[in-house]
């Protein structure tokens, strides 16, 4: 399951960041996860609360925003909703098109608590 490995590196970068800033809690995150991804929702919302588990980030309310992918044509411009990783523009069936999101996996915010 390579949502858990992910959830520990958001888990770590979180803790440093949040410790840099003096915080003695971390309250509330929010994570931004594009469709394209690669992550399974079921499986990273179990994993990110196990991988904050003896850390700061311990008992914080976790937001998941899902970002539903979108692709633009270059030959008409056009923008669509591209299904999975197969992405032919269904206004003119034009190749040349590329994502403009759906592939984020971010950390949008988090709030943290000082002592
Ligand atoms: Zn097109």
């Amino acid at each position: 399951m390579h949502e858990l490995s992910i959830a520990v590196q958001i888990a770590e970068i979180i803790v440093e960041e949040a410790q840099n800033a003096g915080a003695s809690t971390v309250s509330k995150v929010e994570l931004e996860i594009g469709s394209l991804a690669g992550i399974e929702p079921d499986a990273i919302e179990l994993a990110v609360p196990e991988a904050f588990k003896s850390t700061i980030c311990e008992g914080a309310e976790i937001v998941f925003h899902y970002i539903q992918a979108k692709a633009v044509c270059e030959s008409c411009c056009s923008e669509f909703d591209p299904a999975d990783h197969f992405k032919i523009c269904p206004f003119c069936n034009s190749l040349y098109t590329s994502f403009i999101k759906g592939k984020e996996l971010k950390i949008k915010s988090f709030d943290i608590i000082k002592p």
